[in-house]
């Protein structure tokens, strides 16, 4: 039995605090955590200027309800969900992802957690545990399943190495470079067609 598990953000969707940035014109937004490399101070400056713009959760999923997952993503999904059981497993939050994974006709999504008070500002953000990605890996191989991972960036290199196959997709070039071991996709096809080589081979 084989779970498939997939990044989000970069694979599914495109970057929602980016996206989010553009949509709404807010330029500060747009600082990662490759400006920021501390999450913690990270996450409450972006609420901070949420709070600052007078977006609450409503208005913030309103914004996000009018951004699309990446061309292709959710005939790529729904193929994939007839062949594989297939588990989110994503550094973003649900109440940010939520109006994306409803495009995406609402895939399982492992991933954390943010809180609003009564009026629906946020006021704060909960990781549900750290370096979940490979510990969900990890749980699934303790159930017997086989997994086979596919993501981007940097927080997906845990759970590809812990996963019995990981690939790559839409990678930047310094992640290449780092983890040359991993197949690179650039494409859904392609991307497909390495799940399926790997589902017959592990
Ligand atoms: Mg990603």
């Amino acid at each position: 039995m084989k779970i498939v598990c997939l990044d989000l953000e970069g694979v599914l969707v495109p970057e929602i605090w980016i996206a989010f940035a553009e949509a709404t014109g807010i330029e500060a937004l747009r600082r990662t955590t490759r400006d920021e490399p501390d999450y913690d101070k990270l996450m409450k400056y972006r609420l901070d200027i949420l709070a600052e713009k007078g977006l609450g959760l409503p208005q913030i999923q309103k914004v996000i309800a009018g951004l699309s997952p990446l061309e292709g993503a959710k005939a790529f999904l729904d193929g994939l969900r007839e062949q594989y059981q297939v588990v989110i497993l994503s550094d973003t939050f649900y109440e940010f992802a939520k109006p994306l994974m409803e495009q995406l006709g609402m895939p399982t999504l492992f991933c954390h957690r943010l809180e609003a008070d009564a009026t629906g500002k946020l006021v704060n953000y909960h990781l549900r545990m750290p370096d979940q990605k490979r510990a969900a890996v990890k749980a699934f191989q303790g159930l017997n399943f086989k997994c086979i991972a596919a993501g981007d960036s940097y927080n997906d290199t845990a759970m590809l190495g812990q996963a019995e196959a990981g690939i790559l997709m839409h990678p930047p070039e310094n992640v290449i470079r780092e983890f040359p071991q991993y197949p690179v996709a650039r494409d859904y096809d392609t991307l497909r067609r390495y799940i399926d080589e790997a589902a017959a081979r592990i």
